[in-house]
């Protein structure tokens, strides 16, 4: 009687899904070791106190009211600075749309792309979001290769190949999760190549722009001249706002090709009505404010990735190529399809017998994303190596 739609009936998170399984076993008294969500505040990260404080003055100071549809104008202003200074993007502050996240956002812009039977092209594997998004609003999301030999550098004789009618937009997600490529700038500039010989939009989810380890993130937005592109950013990582909810929207478009599309983004916003008013005062902070907990943060993570990757390596059964940005590793499983009938049997096996939470590659996208899978080095090292020391014994006892 009360049958859900297949569309949400068939939606799948596999970062979230996995916690049901992990759930269950604490409830049983199993101390569980939570590798498989990229959230730095749930490890020793913290929102800097100049942020904190922003977002309790501006609650005292009664910015309780609803905000601006498109966001505050203060804090679009702050991003196009930001933009240009940190990744070099020229844009104005009409550009931007604030969202509740770049989840958010993922959402409004599919709805704004996505016809019946439309195509979009996503890097395999992808984060999850992209793959939901696309198919609820009734598309096809087509994966094209990223090579692992290649450090995961998107194939871009793949993607050429996957080209058909129906394609509406590329994205790009770089730095990647869930395979932590920083793309070269060749690489960038020859998908926006394709893209606007195929009259298409360029998509580019740059969250992880300041996460990055030995070189700096080519913006696609710098490399695309006039084909437009929408980018996609927020404030969760960089500034350890996860639980805030704070994004944005911007479009890159010198020649006005996606100003309809613009204009329509715009009022699914006000439809919504808006981001919450005094984290958005805290963005600002955030923008505005002391930059220094970034390279620290970065060093922290540098060597918690150095120290997963080689212990990782050393594990038989076990290959990882090394991050570049963001903080996941996404290693490939030698044994499976013999020792385990899939990577979810795996880290579901994993998860029973050691307590360690990890991420099917599956669940990144089904054709590139399997036989491996996805962990974060976000905690101390204390815990990565607890967590690694169970993976190689497990390894040795099963693989
Ligand atoms: N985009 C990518 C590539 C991500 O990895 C994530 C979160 O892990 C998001 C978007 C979600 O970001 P937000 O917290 O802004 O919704």
């Amino acid at each position: 009687m009360f049958q859900p739609t297949e569309r949400v009936r068939t939606m799948k998170y596999a970062i979230r899904d996995v916690l049901v399984q992990a759930k269950q076993l604490e409830r049983k008294g199993k101390k569980i070791i939570y590798l498989n969500i990229g959230d730095p505040a749930k490890f020793d990260f913290v929102t800097p106190s100049h942020i904190r404080q922003a977002l309790a003055n501006a609650v005292d100071e009664g910015a309780n009211w609803y905000a601006p549809s498109e966001g505050l104008p203060e804090l679009r202003e702050a991003i196009c600075e930001k933009e240009q200074r940190v990744n070099g993007v020229v844009i104005q502050p009409d550009d931007v749309v604030i969202t509740q996240g770049i989840s958010e956002g993922i959402q409004m812009l599919m709805a704004a792309i996505v016809e019946s039977g439309d195509e979009i092209l996503v890097p395999g594997p992808t984060y999850p979001p992209y793959i939901s998004y696309v198919k609820f609003f009734g598309g096809k999301p087509v994966a094209y290769e990223t090579t692992e030999q290649e450090s995961w550098q998107p194939n871009v004789d793949d993607l050429r190949a996957k080209l058909t009618k129906k394609t509406r937009a590329i994205l790009i997600i770089n730095p990647n999760n869930p395979c932590g490529a920083l793309y070269n700038e060749k690489v960038v500039k020859e998908i926006a190549d394709l893209a606007g010989e195929h009259d298409l939009l360029l998509i580019s989810d740059e969250i992880y722009d300041r996460i990055v380890y030995s070189e700096k993130l080519v913006s696609t937005s710098c490399v695309a001249k006039d084909v437009p592109v929408v980018g996609l950013n927020g404030f969760s990582k960089t500034y350890i706002m996860t639980g805030w909810r704070l994004g944005y929207i911007y479009f890159h478009d010198s020649d006005g090709k996606a100003g309809e599309l613009k204009e329509c983004v715009k009022k699914e916003a006000r439809v919504r009505l808006s981001a919450n008013a005094p984290v958005q005062k805290a963005g600002v902070a955030a923008l505005e404010g002391p930059q220094d907990h970034i390279s620290s943060m970065v060093k922290k993570l540098q060597e918690r990735r150095d120290y997963t990757w080689k212990r990782l390596n050393a594990i038989a059964g076990i290959s990882c190529v090394k991050p570049e940005g963001a903080f996941y590793v996404f290693p490939r499983i030698e044994a499976v399809d013999s020792t385990w009938k899939s990577d979810a049997e795996f880290v579901y096996n994993f998860l029973e017998e050691t307590g360690v939470l990890f991420v099917h590659g599956s669940g990144f996208e089904p054709t590139y994303g399997y036989g491996h899978f996805r962990a974060v080095f976000l905690p101390p090292v204390g815990i990565l190596e607890a967590a690694l020391d169970l993976l190689e014994q497990f390894m040795s006892k099963h693989a």
